[in-house]
């Protein structure tokens, strides 16, 4: 079966060091058909520090991403030549559109881009979940807050792909422990999946979950399958891996989870183009 990994970083992303040969490298030897590099686009701090008049609140603080963002475009144009025998997709996860929906389409329109994974790391005023004490937090009103917003972006719809929507559980449940009744979150899902489906756009299964605590891909088997039943008919599969030893990681898996919920195709993106893989 032939496979794409549609998620990746490189040391151009704060939480990862890995240098990009040797990720295409791992993607060759993997045999992999499709490979993207989607390093992170943080839009609320994609200006430096002194723009928003404060210090950054922990060590993984990050501002400028403007010039992050032009390292990576710079760096994948000369990894395009390395990637030989794969197609090379140049993109980038854009965090928090929300910070900024004109800005964030403009970034999205960039000619050099072939795919955007919107993705949802922190809300406003808040920490990246990663970083949030669960013990001390609303758990139910901060994943419906973690919807809506997520909503908001679909609504938005600058994006190809909507990523790991469901994010926080890999903290809350995962890491924490919490259990969460997702039948409570089902609508709004549903909403999401709705308004990504009639603007012929997608969603990702990334798989990273499979080799964390949480022990499942986001979103997970019912979610999917939500998804599916719903119309949804693209959808991406990423490992979002950080180093060379993940590249691939959990996307056999999450292609024959794909299939068990009904997919017979996974896509990948070429300028903004759905592209198909018969799984
Ligand atoms: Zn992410
Ligand atoms: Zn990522």
């Amino acid at each position: 079966m032939q496979l794409a990994d549609c998620h990746t970083h490189t040391h151009i992303s704060p939480d990862s060091d890995a240098p990009l040969p040797d990720m295409i490298r791992k993607a060759q030897e993997l045999g992999l058909f499709a490979y993207a590099v989607t390093d992170h686009v943080e839009l609320c701090r994609w200006y430096p520090q002194g723009y928003y008049h404060t210090m950054p609140r922990n060590e993984e603080d990050f501002f400028d991403y403007a010039a992050r963002f032009e390292q990576s475009m710079a760096q994948n144009a000369v990894a395009r030549e390395l990637a030989q025998g794969l197609t090379f997709m140049n993109g980038i996860e854009l965090g928090e559109p929300d910070a900024d929906f004109g800005l964030a389409s403009s970034i999205c329109k960039d000619q050099r881009l072939d795919f955007v994974i919107a993705s949802l790391h922190e809300l406003p005023g808040k920490l990246d979940f990663y970083f949030l004490d669960y013990a001390k937090e609303d758990v139910p009103a901060l994943l419906m807050t973690y919807f809506t917003t997520l909503l908001q972006i679909a609504e938005w719809n600058g994006f190809d792909v909507l990523g790991h929507i469901t994010y926080p559980l890999r903290y809350i449940v995962g890491d924490a422990g919490i259990p969460v009744d997702m039948t409570q979150f089902r609508d709004i899902i549903a909403e999401i999946f709705r308004t990504v489906i009639r603007n012929g756009k997608g969603i990702e299964l990334n798989t990273s979950g499979y080799r964390q605590t949480y022990g499942k891909p986001f979103p997970d088997a019912e979610l999917l399958r939500l998804y599916r039943d719903l119309g949804g008919k693209l959808l991406t599969l990423g490992s979002d891996a950080h180093k060379p030893e993940d590249v691939g990681a959990g996307i056999a898996e999450g292609a024959a989870l794909a299939k068990s919920v009904g997919f017979d195709r996974i896509a990948y993106y070429v300028r903004h183009d759905p592209c198909y893989i018969t799984i």
